[in-house]
């Protein structure tokens, strides 16, 4: 039994269902769980009652404490190509098209330190827990190389199985050549289920399948996927959907229905499903979405970069869909900042809205934190992550607030997360373990990460170029 105490915290941000803030917070976890929550002298009585004895105590003076920040969607292979196309300022098909032939050249160990190092970066802002979206197996690459990656730096990992099967030559936007067979597709899907899918509490690892959109696969692939995902609990669907306003002229030229119409045809709503983006949806998807249970989602800074559009975030939260965020690929988004992300979501619901008298009351600071945290949990259909309570798992992160950056908002500390520079992770707990600590996560060699993964970027360059 490991019995950790953190304690002081300036403020203990729980996101419990009464959305308690608590000053000079504590929490005592025990092995994977949460053992109990309140101020710091409350943990004091409950370790005495309970003759319980703290194997480690950390003080949190100075810190936020609150819920580990959950990722939705992402692309980490993506970290070897940031930057490009994102300057010029491509739209997506066209930013799509220009990498393609790039990520058909990485093989498993371009995959394997993509995700150790966009992982990192993640952990770093406070992230612990991540999912991710690969969709294409160039090389020999596998599921397999990222889930390494993972278990490595100890970061609770939703990797989802992607596939692209409609090449050019039958109407789809990838090439032919990273495409694949829809039938190898559904046998690796059977194969990373049963030997890394974990449906249990606490689980460290859940598999997701995830054809890449409507313009990459099939009709059939899609139904097939679905299919098989649901014989096994606990594995998920997901896929990007109405990210762009050509992708829903796209559905209806060829399938003569709007985006999540196409995805209800072939039975993917409902509450194993998410979607990336819903950028663009009316209010009857709004409904839809709702009525179904399928959560989405929302990546603003790529949004931004590749000038998808703003999503109706405040329409979708006010008619209950499950809302989380993501990073999204980093060569549509540069970052993995997750806090940073939650920041930006709350200043893009406050701009461009006409019609609205006090757009910048549209969105608060609180309401972008949970979705980081308790909405990120729900898309990825976890109880058991996503808040501060007893019970859940042992997922934290505590950014210090005594800092420059915060200098001066002691009227609102926590809001001061968003509304100030976002700053990184001082200290984080996954599963119950210390993965971070003074900023930098344990046992890690950063500048050995950092070369690496830039001596496989390079490479990149240079084949795609010769
Ligand atoms: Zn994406």
């Amino acid at each position: 039994m490991s019995i950790l105490l953190i304690d002081n915290a300036t403020v203990l941000v729980t996101m419990d269902d009464e959305r308690r803030e608590i000053k000079n917070g504590a929490i005592v976890t025990r092995d994977k769980a949460i053992e109990a929550v309140g101020s710091s002298d409350e943990m004091v009585s409950v370790l005495g009652d309970r003759g319980l004895v703290a194997d480690r105590h950390i003080d949190a003076s100075g810190c936020i404490l609150m819920p580990g920040l959950v990722n939705c969607h992402h692309h980490l292979y993506q970290t070897l190509t940031r930057s490009i196309g994102t300057a010029e300022g491509k739209s997506l098909f066209d930013w799509l098209q220009t990498l393609y032939p790039i990520w058909g050249q990485m093989d498993a160990a371009a995959v394997y330190i993509s995700a150790k190092l966009g992982l990192a970066e993640l952990m770093l802002a406070g992230a612990t827990t991540v999912a991710d979206h690969l969709y294409l197996f160039p090389n020999g690459a596998r599921l397999d190389d990222e889930i390494r990656a993972a278990r490595e730096l100890g970061v609770r990992f939703h990797p989802t199985r992607g596939s692209m099967s409609l090449g050019q030559s039958q109407g789809g936007l990838p090439p032919d050549d990273i495409c694949e067979d829809e039938l190898d597709i559904l046998a690796d899907c059977e194969r990373v289920i049963a030997e890394f899918h974990d449906p249990g509490r606490y689980s460290m690892l859940r598999i997701g399948l995830a054809p890449c959109s409507p313009f990459s696969v099939s009709a059939e692939l899609m139904r097939n996927t679905a299919a098989l995902a649901r014989r096994h609990p606990g594995v998920n669907l997901h896929t990007h959907l109405a990210e762009t306003i050509d992708e829903n002229r796209f559905c209806e030229t060829r399938f003569g229905m709007r985006p999540l119409q196409y995805m209800q045809s072939l039975g993917w709503t409902g509450e194993d499903v998410w979607f990336a983006h819903m950028v663009h949806p009316d209010s009857k998807e709004i409904s839809m979405l709702a009525d179904t249970r399928s959560g989405v989602c929302h990546c603003p800074s790529s949004n931004m970069i590749l000038a998808s559009g703003i999503a109706p975030v405040r329409e979708m939260v006010d008619a209950q869909v499950r809302v989380g965020l993501g990073v999204d690929g980093s060569a549509s988004n540069d970052g993995n900042h997750l806090l940073g992300e939650a920041r930006q979501a709350m200043l893009l619901q406050r701009v461009g809205w006409p019609g609205f008298e006090s757009s910048a009351a549209r969105f608060g600071a609180r309401e972008a934190l949970e979705l980081a945290t308790r909405g990120g949990a729900a898309v990825l259909g976890r109880d058991d992550i996503g808040s501060l309570e007893p019970g859940k798992a042992a997922d934290l992160v505590a950014y210090r607030v005594d800092g420059i950056q915060h200098a001066g908002a002691g009227g609102d500390l926590v809001a001061g997360l968003l509304t100030c520079a976002p700053v990184n992770a001082w200290l984080t707990v996954i599963n119950g373990r210390v993965v971070l600590e003074q900023g930098e996560i344990t046992g890690l060699d950063l500048p050995d990460l950092i070369n690496q993964h830039n001596q496989q970027a390079q490479r990149l360059l240079q084949m795609s170029a010769a």
